[in-house]
């Protein structure tokens, strides 16, 4: 593939059909709210770009997968993940029944079926494989009881695809199962949590003695937690993109400019520092993304990008928060003399959960000691 003609393409195609009044949100946009736009991809054959071809996928190596989403991330087209295509598609690509990727693959790509991730627990988050959430098999179907957290958008989700366990006697990794159910089904609550920000994309997910018709389990009983496992290679250079942080340093830089803060050397050290880490940062993500352009696997020192530029983005968004003063910690929009806007305090709150998810950068800091540095436990 020409990568030069590709990016253009796909710049192109984002021009023409992204709704204007869509782009660079100061919060991220639901799945259900922009059904049209993946419609829209799903037309042109992008609505899957890392399933094979032969699932109606675009066939795109990782590296061209990261071009692909440095074009969405520079246009500003900022949409929740959809689980569907970035976890379960690739998860029943792999491991799922004939019948199950007839069932569902098809309508996963298409976007008429919305699904959630139904992992994290209130006992089983970093430590995932400590979840509770318990599936028992009664004659053709699991009864599953527990409870989910963190599931981000449930309350809009047709279905959600779950880890829970169905041995309690097994090692903790050994008696895990990968489940997909309905969430019409009888005996789900969804309850929405809302965040700082007023917002509710969080939900808690309860089940209560759900019955899920046995053939919805990927894979065999108690295979779960590898398959969910072996999954998340190259989700780990997504989540260190420094398009995380060159957008709201872009910010930074047009409030810089219409408060005439260069002329303040304190400001101008914390800016060039920071927009410096940056630029070192994109440096390296290119070198990662070098290694996947040639084929070959990651390292675990990757977990570097995740740590480096999550922080660079929370350092440059309590700098908007600083910076725009009186405007900085109120709910409002702030409109700069060159007509570009700014939500301050929305940038910051966007910025807080980017060291959690993905793995928290503790966890990762703990990879790279053990892995890379070869610290004693
Ligand atoms: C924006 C966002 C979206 C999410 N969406 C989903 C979703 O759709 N579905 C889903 O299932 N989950 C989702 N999650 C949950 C996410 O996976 C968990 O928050 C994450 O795994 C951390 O778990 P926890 O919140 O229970 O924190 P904990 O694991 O309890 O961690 C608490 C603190 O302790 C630290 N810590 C934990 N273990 C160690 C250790 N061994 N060494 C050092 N420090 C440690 C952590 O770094 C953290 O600072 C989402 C989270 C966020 C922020």
């Amino acid at each position: 593939m020409d990568e030069q003609a590709f990016r253009l393409e796909v710049r192109q195609f984002i021009h023409k059909h992204f709704p204007e009044e869509w782009r660079f949100p100061s919060y991220r946009l639901s799945l259900r709210k922009t059904e049209s736009w993946q419609r829209m991809l799903h037309e042109k054959g992008w609505g899957a770009p890392s399933w094979p071809r032969e699932y109606g996928g675009m066939g795109l190596n990782p590296y061209e997968q990261i071009i692909f989403q440095d074009e969405m991330d520079k246009a500003g087209v900022n949409i929740a993940p959809n689980a569907g295509i970035t976890m379960l598609g690739p998860l029943l690509i792999r491991y799922g029944s004939e019948e199950q990727k007839k069932s569902y693959l098809p309508d996963i790509m298409s976007g008429k079926t919305i699904w959630a991730q139904g992992y994290s627990e209130p006992g089983a988050g970093s430590d995932l494989a400590n979840l509770r959430t318990s599936a028992v098999l009664d004659g053709d179907h699991f009864v599953v009881n527990g409870q989910k957290i963190w599931t981000s958008f449930a309350h809009e989700a047709d279905m959600i695809f779950l880890l829970v366990r169905t041995d309690k006697d097994a090692k903790k990794q050994e008696g895990i199962s990968f489940l997909l159910v309905d969430m019409k089904s009888p005996g789900i609550t969804v309850k929405r949590i809302t965040n700082i920000s007023g917002h509710s994309e969080f939900c808690e997910v309860f089940f209560d003695n759900v019955r899920v018709p046995q053939d919805s389990m990927v894979g065999a009983i108690n295979k779960g937690w590898s398959m969910a496992k072996s999954l998340l290679g190259s989700e780990r250079i997504t989540l260190g993109s420094p398009k995380i942080a060159k957008y709201p340093l872009s910010l930074l830089k047009n409030l810089a400019e219409d408060k005439g803060l260069f002329a303040d050397p304190v400001f101008t050290s914390r800016y060039t520092e920071i927009k410096m880490d940056v630029d070192d940062l994109n440096a390296a993500f290119v070198r990662f993304a070098d290694v996947l352009r040639r084929g070959e696997e990651l390292g675990p020192e990757v977990s570097l990008l995740k740590i480096w530029i999550t922080e660079a983005f929370q350092r440059v968004t309590d700098m908007l928060v600083e910076y725009a003063g009186e405007h900085g910690c109120v709910d409002e929009m702030l409109v700069l003399s060159q007509g570009s806007t700014l939500h301050p305090a929305n940038q910051y709150f966007i910025s807080r959960p980017s060291t959690i998810y993905g793995g928290t950068n503790e966890v990762q800091r703990n990879i790279l000691a053990k892995a890379v540095l070869q610290l004693p436990g």
